[in-house]
């Protein structure tokens, strides 16, 4: 085993023969220089990130653009029934982030991972790490969509979060009952028919799980959200705590 700043000098060794055949060029914009351990997303466009900060609706995470001081629920929080507690995102689905998580999830493009976790970590870490964990649990894919994907990007989010946290992710507690048709065109009430009964409880570990994460890559309506928190709450999961990289407006 070599010490650890060798190790590090080989790392560094390694990633500049890398660099030959990728060079170190941010892959959002193009012109400036972006390396491996940072997704390949530079600095200026990193500036463009719109990280989310509150004030926002104590449920679904919101964003309100105003001064407001006391905690808040929003009107669509109010008119619906949601079952799982709370829901929060890094930042907005708009510019850099929208690009990165659409190869990200799209193209397969896995460099962006580093980028797109280290977004996540540091918005939910501060808040997560006050409290404890039974499991963080990844929305699952419909099976031939994974097979297709080749992986959940969820789950490679949540494992980036588990390991930051010391909390197992469990990838096996929910299934997605059937395949959905994407979302992206659809409206708040459309996405809710999409997702009705889409999740099912698959496997839950031998101890108890009250307390758990879920992870997602982009979080729209809370149909998709709410639809996994149904099951976990009806079998026993007292809080299911929803974490996004991103929010996207919902139309
Ligand atoms: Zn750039
Ligand atoms: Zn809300």
């Amino acid at each position: 085993m070599f010490p650890e700043k060798s190790t590090n000098l080989w790392v560094s060794f390694w990633e500049s023969i890398a660099g030959i055949f990728y060079p170190n060029l941010c892959q959002i914009c193009r012109a400036e220089r972006a390396t491996r351990p940072e997704g390949y997303v530079g600095i200026e466009c990193r500036k463009k990130v719109k990280v989310i900060e509150p004030p926002f609706c104590e449920t679904c995470g919101q964003h309100y653009f105003g001064e407001i001081t006391q905690s808040f629920r929003c009107g669509n929080c109010s008119d619906q029934q949601i079952a799982y507690t709370s829901a929060r995102s890094a930042c907005i689905f708009a510019g850099p982030v929208m690009e990165a998580i659409h190869c990200y999830k799209y193209q397969r493009a896995l460099w962006y991972e580093p980028f797109l976790s280290q977004l996540l970590l540091d918005a939910a870490l501060p808040i997560l790490s006050e409290t404890s964990w039974d499991a963080i649990i990844p929305v699952p894919l419909f099976s031939t969509r994974q097979r297709g994907r080749e992986f959940n990007q969820s789950e490679r989010l949540a494992r980036h979060l588990g390991r930051a946290l010391g909390v197992p992710v469990l990838n096996k507690v929910l299934r997605r009952t059937r395949p959905t048709i994407s979302q992206t065109k659809l409206d708040r009430t459309a996405r809710k028919e999409n997702m009705d009964g889409a999740f099912d409880l698959n496997q839950l570990p031998e101890t108890p799980l009250v307390r758990v994460i879920l992870v997602d890559d982009v979080f729209t309506t809370g149909a998709t959200a709410n639809a996994c928190a149904i099951p976990l709450i009806k079998n026993g999961i007292q809080t299911v705590v929803v974490w996004t990289v991103a929010r996207s407006e919902a139309r």
